[in-house]
């Protein structure tokens, strides 16, 4: 008989597994919290369960595991860098930022990637898989219980893969994180990042999740866009404006817009202008970070005087927008090239 690996089921699809194994729908939550809160490795790890029942468990289940291959911590920021090996061999990396209020973890979605961002040190080695749930889900559980003693507040997708992309399965693992008797993360310290998936987008609105959506912009320009992120060939600025602009209206939540900034690339005081003028009248925050050299790719970051006139153009045109400082450029924290090192 095929075991499940239950770290990928819902609390609803476990208790009805329970249920069909002839058990009380209650255990899910006391084997949520052994799963989740305690992060055990072996079903007889969960004390208060019957015995012969954690036997009935480990006869149809499995707890799935990550495994820490590699890690690197940043003696300047206190970021620290994972790198994990998955059951067929394949590596993912996560990333630990602590802050004053709040420890965030950066998470992988998927093995590689198949959009092919030119400054994204994920994109060289193409797409591999998608993440199953609790492969989501154990980078929070290994980093929290064996790393870190610090509480861990804030998630966000911007690791590896484009978790638009693994819509189920992250959505799947969003549900858990968010659950009190699993990580118990409330569902606004959680952001899904995306390069601009349009119909994601879309389908994200249906699911009352009270997340944070945060979408990669980099350029108000259609051409410039194309070359930084060629999805937007499929999803063109103007379409992926106004699916954000119907998000914001049935969803009343904002949208954080991305700006990495560039060199010669999109980092002018007309590229600002431009910026300003795509996101007039949209209820949404721009984050702005200078791109990080230390990555294996020909662009460079801007000059400091140009970051600053750049901002305060946005500034003088109304944007709500935040320059953000790179964390961990002693470890290359960039998610994605542990695995490039590793390849
Ligand atoms: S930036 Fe995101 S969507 Fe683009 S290649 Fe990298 S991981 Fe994929």
């Amino acid at each position: 008989m095929n075991k499940i690996d239950i770290k990928s089921l819902s609390k609803n699809e476990l208790e009805s597994k329970l249920k069909k194994l002839g058990e009380a729908t209650y255990r899910a939550r006391q084997i949520f919290k052994w799963l989740y809160k305690v992060g055990v490795a072996s079903f007889y790890d969960m004390t208060d369960i019957p015995l012969n029942f954690r036997k009935i468990l480990k006869n149809n289940f499995y707890i799935m595991h990550l495994v820490v291959v590699d890690s690197k911590h940043s003696s300047l920021d206190g970021t620290a860098k994972y790198l994990f090996k998955l059951k067929d061999g394949n590596t993912i990396e996560s990333v630990f930022l602590p802050e004053p209020k709040r420890n965030t973890i950066c998470l992988s979605s998927q093995v590689g990637c198949k959009y092919a961002c030119s400054f994204c040190a994920s994109a060289p080695f193409g797409f591999v898989r998608n993440l199953s749930t609790s492969e989501i889900i154990d980078q929070v559980i290994i980093l929290k219980k064996e790393k870190f003693s610090s509480n861990i507040t804030n998630l966000v997708f911007m690791g590896i893969g484009e978790p638009l992309d693994n819509y189920n399965n992250v959505i799947k693992a969003i549900r858990i994180f968010n659950d009190k008797d699993a990580v118990n993360i409330g569902a606004r310290k959680i952001t899904i990042s995306t390069c601009g998936i349009i119909p994601g987008i879309k389908k994200l609105e249906n699911e009352h999740l009270q997340i944070e959506l945060s979408v990669s912009l980099h350029s108000a320009h259609n051409n410039v866009r194309s070359k930084l992120i060629p999805i937007n060939k499929k999803y063109p600025l103007r379409d992926l404006i106004d699916a954000c602009k119907e998000y914001i209206k049935n969803t009343n939540r904002i949208i954080t817009f991305e700006y990495i900034l560039i060199k010669d690339v999109n980092s002018s005081e007309g590229d600002a202008l431009g910026l300003a003028k795509l996101l007039e009248k949209i209820k949404c925050k721009v984050n702005t970070i200078s791109y990080n050299q230390i990555s294996a790719k020909n662009y460079k970051a801007p000059s400091a005087r140009d970051v600053k006139k750049f901002m305060q153009v946005l500034k003088r045109e109304g944007i709500n927008a935040v320059m953000r400082k790179s964390k961990g450029e002693d470890i290359d924290a960039g998610c994605g090239q542990l695995r490039i090192a590793r390849l």
